[in-house]
């Protein structure tokens, strides 16, 4: 499908890989997805920083741009900003899991009455993977509503990707400090940090250094766009390395303002080798997300 499949499929055979799983990509309501463009085309005279959406299509279309990249496993990140809206959001993701074989059945949640009552639903509808907005929410991972269903989510094993650091720009909650404490109270939670961390990198790493089931991942991260306002420091490559087997790729498709093949090139050019590409781009994803017999 064009020049740039041809480069995403040739980083990955190089790699002597079947494909790529993308674990950070956003697909929701049609409706909700235009409010969350016309954000990003906000962005640009709000914070100087333009946003172009480099995928906006129709959802099949953008299916089948992932398909051709050859990305075997992705997710529907959708997330709620405001209380009454996740439970919406999870029955639309439930049928969309159902109908894009594909796609890792995802599902949200927010600090609301009745959010363990309905994290539990899509928990037995068999949802493999939530998002948690802290950024966009500016809900607290600390209010005392979400304890029993980090608790629940912790002991099922399910990775719940979380906009946690304060980039682009800092919420109420965000940050390493609210997640330090949160991950002392639910220590075995399978926290995947979104976008690195950024801009607190640092700190980030030295959580999942912490913490076992702490992973992050690389969302935006490394690219020349995030590079130009937050970049990754060099002298913690060194700590990227050794975490190579909890590093998982995301990518922000299709709201990225840029090609995708960027952000693979992104990680490719850290010169953390072959071996470290090929777990980050796969063998992560894949051992989190076996396949499931349906
Ligand atoms: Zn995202």
């Amino acid at each position: 499908m064009g020049p740039e499949s041809d480069d995403v499929v040739r980083f990955w055979e190089r790699l002597g890989l079947p494909g790529i799983i993308d674990v950070h990509t956003h697909f929701m309501p049609e409706q909700v997805l235009r409010k969350v463009w016309a954000y990003f085309d906000a962005a640009g005279p709000l914070t100087g920083l333009e946003w172009p959406i480099t995928y906006r299509y129709e959802e099949e279309a953008r299916l089948a741009v992932l398909r051709s990249f050859g990305v075997l496993r992705f997710t529907s990140m959708l997330y709620p900003h405001k209380p009454g809206m996740a439970r919406w959001l999870n029955g639309w993701a439930a049928d969309f899991a159902a109908r894009t074989p594909d796609c890792l059945h995802t599902a949200t949640l927010f600090p609301e009455d009745g959010v363990e009552v309905y994290v539990k639903e899509a928990v037995e509808a068999g949802a493999r993977v939530f998002k948690s907005h802290l950024q966009v929410g500016a809900c607290d991972a600390n209010d005392p509503l979400l304890d029993p269903v980090w608790g629940l989510l912790a002991e099922a094993g399910i990775p719940v990707v979380t906009h946690c650091g304060s980039g682009p720009a800092p919420g109420a909650y965000t940050g390493p400090e609210p997640i330090g404490r949160l991950l002392a109270r639910h220590p075995r939670l399978r926290l995947v940090v979104a976008h690195m961390g950024m801009p607190e990198y640092a700190e980030f790493l030295a959580l999942a250094e912490a913490y076992p089931e702490v992973r992050l991942d690389t969302t935006m991260a490394f690219t020349d766009f995030s590079e130009g306002f937050s970049p990754f420091p060099a002298a913690e490559l060194g700590r990227l390395a050794d975490l190579g087997d909890r590093i998982l790729l995301g990518t922000d498709f299709p709201n990225i303002p840029y090609p995708y093949v960027h952000q693979l090139h992104a990680l490719e050019r850290l010169g953390l080798g072959e071996e470290w590409l090929r777990a980050v781009c796969h063998g992560n994803a894949a051992a989190l997300f076996p396949a499931q017999d349906s």
